[in-house]
């Protein structure tokens, strides 16, 4: 019987391995802010390709990537315990070759891509040589692609790009964007009326509008993008025509997933911080650990992490076992749907737990919280993901054909009393025995 918690000590060697290289050298260099600058700057080369040297040394690098793109094929369970460790140091995704958007857009180019377009860019995006955008969410909405209105129009042998994104991730060091534009606006099947474009960030009228911030962000890097009759040769077409939405799925999908997983370490650093807090800070009659209601945000908060962890675990090893995330939506759905709820518990215990100093912007549970509230919006918000756990759940249900349901009691009574006669006799008998002695009290 296959069910297993354990880890095998070969990998558990490699996860305390990371543990410490990252406690040691990526949370420092993380420290002093050296994710800001591009892939190219001298900061960049001086302080982060010697560490990811020292990750491809370790058999490390790309763990989400098989063999055949440089990866190591541990499957998603051994990611997932990775990822939750690489969740807790800002920079350790990129130290250890797994940043995102570059991850999900080297899958689709990977999976969709011409020759041209995986000499060109996935072989660079793998190696960390540049980086990349995800170009999809427009000002006026992104929950409902749907409602999508940047198009690409056939001129010639080239397409001409014109519309607004917004959100785009990592604009400001990209060389690439991969841009979602209605192509087909009057295809029957409103899913199949957009594509995906690989754009070069330097073609003429790609524009960047301004830098967004998130939250109190001085120096914002999320791309408000304008593209105006953008250029592009006929073959700038990632997949086929009227593709968009499917290569989206597939991205999005595994995405979801990986951002959970880190998720959990952000949660468990936030757990450990408030813990250390709780019996390190006293007030006058001791610790504050040994004050029930501490104890119970404590509890509280284990517990919901053990959960949210072992449901993604779950969630990474049916994508190992299906290899097919269309089989896996509704965990991945649900997975969405978790992860902002715990990260906002947790980490608000936490900060609760360590007074003024927890407010303050001396720790990071400000940015935790922001971060809660991001991981419920991005890549679609709760809602969107609570419709698919219930529609994947209902799919295995049938109408009752009755007024009362089938599990109705009166109807199972009466059923097994069918069944079994005798033993109903019997019974009735008793009851009519009792019954009577009861009456006579
Ligand atoms: C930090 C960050 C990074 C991001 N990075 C990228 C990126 O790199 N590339 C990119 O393309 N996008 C990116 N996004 C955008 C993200 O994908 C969108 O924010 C998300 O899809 C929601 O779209 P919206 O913001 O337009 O919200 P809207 O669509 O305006 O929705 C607003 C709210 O309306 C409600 N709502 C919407 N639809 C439904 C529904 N069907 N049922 C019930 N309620 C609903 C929900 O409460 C929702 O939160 C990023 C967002 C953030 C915050």
């Amino acid at each position: 019987m296959a069910w297993d918690f354990e880890t095998e000590p070969e990998f558990q060697k490699k996860l305390d391995w990371i543990d410490e290289f990252l406690d040691t050298e990526v949370d420092p260099v993380t420290q002093l802010g050296v994710g800001y600058a591009g892939v190219k700057s001298k900061a960049y080369q001086k302080a982060i390709r010697p560490l990811q040297a020292k990750v491809k040394a370790q058999g490390l690098w790309a763990c989400h990537l098989g063999p055949e793109l440089g990866g190591q094929g541990y499957g998603q369970v051994k990611l997932a315990l990775m990822n939750e460790r690489l969740g807790r140091v800002g920079l350790a995704p990129v130290v250890f070759g797994c940043q995102a958007p570059d991850t999900g857009n080297a899958e689709i180019i990977a999976h969709y891509g011409t020759p041209e377009q995986k000499e060109k860019y996935l072989w660079p995006l793998l190696n960390n040589e540049i980086t990349s955008g995800y170009s999809m969410t427009e000002p006026q909405g992104g929950s409902d692609p749907l409602g999508f209105t940047t198009s690409a129009v056939l001129d010639g042998n080239e397409w001409a790009i014109n519309g607004e994104k917004w959100f785009t991730s990592g604009a400001r060091n990209a060389e690439v964007l991969v841009v979602y534009a209605v192509t087909d606006p009057d295809h029957k099947d409103p899913y199949k009326r957009m594509s995906m474009f690989l754009v070069p960030r330097k073609t003429p009228g790609v524009e960047v509008v301004r830098y967004v911030g998130v939250g109190t962000e001085r120096r914002g890097s999320e791309g408000y993008m304008r593209y105006t009759d953008v250029r592009v040769p006929y073959d700038a077409l990632l997949g086929e025509r009227g593709a968009a939405f499917a290569i989206g799925q597939t991205r999005l999908g595994g995405g979801r997933v990986h951002h959970a997983m880190r998720t959990v370490g952000q949660c468990k650093k936030a757990l450990d911080l408030m813990c250390k807090r709780a019996v390190s800070r006293t007030t006058r009659t001791g610790r504050i650990a040994d004050y029930q209601m501490v104890q119970e945000q404590i509890a509280d908060s284990w517990i919901a992490l053990e959960q949210f962890r072992l449901l993604v675990l779950q969630t990474a090893w049916r994508i190992d076992k299906y290899k097919d995330y269309r089989k896996v939506r509704k965990d991945i759905a649900a997975v969405k749907v978790a992860m902002p709820k715990v990260y906002h518990d947790i980490a608000s215990a936490a900060m609760h737990l360590h007074g003024a100093l927890g407010v303050s912007n001396e720790m990071p549970f400000t940015q935790m919280l922001l971060g809660s509230m991001v991981m419920g919006i991005a890549d679609g918000p709760t809602e969107v993901h609570k419709v698919t756990v219930a529609k994947q759940v209902l799919r295995d249900y049938r109408p009752d054909n009755d007024l009362f349901p089938s599990y109705h009691l009166p109807k199972l009574r009466e059923a097994a009393e069918d069944r079994y006669p005798d033993i109903a006799a019997e019974l009735k008998a008793q009851w009519e025995t009792h019954a009577e002695s009861i009456d006579a009290l």
